[in-house]
């Protein structure tokens, strides 16, 4: 595709509208689409770190504000790179990291650790603060830990000026209220509960997030990768019926000329209670793509067909963590 020849110059309409949401009950609006790193890390596969470095410059010039990242993603290399790329760029983007997850197996959700992470993750980010520094994937930690050490732990951090705000992050919705229910935070992110395939934080998420002042971030609009024509990466945990069923979608929307990608991102950008909708991106091609979902209008006969498709396996989820975690 053809990127314009000076992306600090050009400003396309749709870029100037890129609307902002509030996040829960903070002072911080961040853009509808949000920038997700963890393909900087190499997650999702090898990709080219000047390439990624300018689909960070090129979303900020386009108005998304919001970045998402973790030690986890690619163990450090997502944190390095996007530290890169942030540099000079800091004051003009709401910078989220986590701490608790190290690796696939590795996970401390001790004060000592989150502490001690936390400044390890702001060398790699070049800057002394980030704006929301959330706990990763607290279905692996103990619930009670998580309460009563990490989220205090967290707030002092806070208070420290280090994090301007805290958050949990997690695939178990179940979980996440749990603790929310428990321990005063400000966001959950969670990542793969509401897209084409699965629409469930509406029961199970939203109801407590708005009693509570909650900002909400869904992740993966894309399912990880199902929704895509390059489909899921090895490591998904999916069972083959959502993959084959992703797949079936990705066909349907190319026999009808539609970018399969930029009709589930738009599906996720219309819920009016999710701030922002994180896509992982790490190259200017995916960001441009994804920014012109703003505008996509989704044709209803298009996804009553893909509403179809997915009906056998709609709201499926996998385990993931403790097992009585699990919901
Ligand atoms: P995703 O659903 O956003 O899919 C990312 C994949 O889709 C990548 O391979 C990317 O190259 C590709 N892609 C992006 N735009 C595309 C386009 N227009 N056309 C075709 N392919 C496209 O999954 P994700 O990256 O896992 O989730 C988004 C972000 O959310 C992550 O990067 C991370 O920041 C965050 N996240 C957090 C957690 C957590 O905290 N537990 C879990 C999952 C995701």
């Amino acid at each position: 595709m053809q990127l314009p020849a000076d992306p600090h110059m050009q400003q396309h309409p749709i870029y100037d509208e890129l609307p902002r949401r509030r996040l829960g009950h903070t002072d911080i609006d961040v853009s509808i689409i949000s920038f997700g790193t963890s393909p900087l890390g190499n997650v999702f596969r090898q990709t080219d770190p000047s390439e990624g470095i300018a689909a960070v410059h090129y979303a900020i010039d386009r108005g998304i504000n919001f970045f998402d990242v973790s030690p986890y993603y690619g163990i450090t290399v997502a944190e390095t790179q996007l530290g890169k790329a942030l540099s000079g760029r800091r004051d003009r983007v709401i910078l989220a990291t986590k701490c608790g997850r190290y690796g696939d197996d590795v996970f401390d959700f001790s004060a000592t650790t989150i502490t001690a992470g936390l400044e390890d993750s702001l060398k790699r980010l070049q800057t002394d603060y980030v704006d929301l520094l959330q706990a990763h994937d607290v279905e692996f930690g103990d619930a009670d830990q998580i309460v009563e050490e990490t989220i205090p732990a967290l707030r002092k951090l806070q208070e420290q000026g280090k994090a301007r705000y805290i958050g949990i992050t997690g695939y178990s919705l179940k979980n996440l209220v749990e603790i929310a229910s428990k321990a005063s935070i400000d966001t959950i992110l969670t990542y793969c509960r509401y897209n084409l395939m699965i629409t469930d934080i509406d029961a199970k998420l939203i109801p407590f997030a708005k009693e509570h002042g909650v900002g909400i971030v869904n992740a993966s609009a894309l399912h990880m990768g199902v929704l895509t024509k390059r489909g899921a990466p090895s490591w998904h945990p999916a069972p083959p019926a959502i993959k084959e069923t992703g797949q079936k979608i990705v066909e349907l929307c190319a026999e009808k000329g539609v970018d399969a990608a930029k009709l589930a991102l738009k599906f996720c950008l219309d819920h009016p209670s999710v701030a922002s909708t994180l896509v992982g991106m790490s190259t200017r091609e995916h960001v441009e793509a994804n920014l012109q979902a703003l505008k996509f209008e989704i044709d209803p006969m298009l996804l009553a067909q893909i509403n179809q498709i997915v009906d056998p396996v709609r709201d499926y989820i996998w385990s993931s963590g403790n097992p009585d975690n699990y919901g």
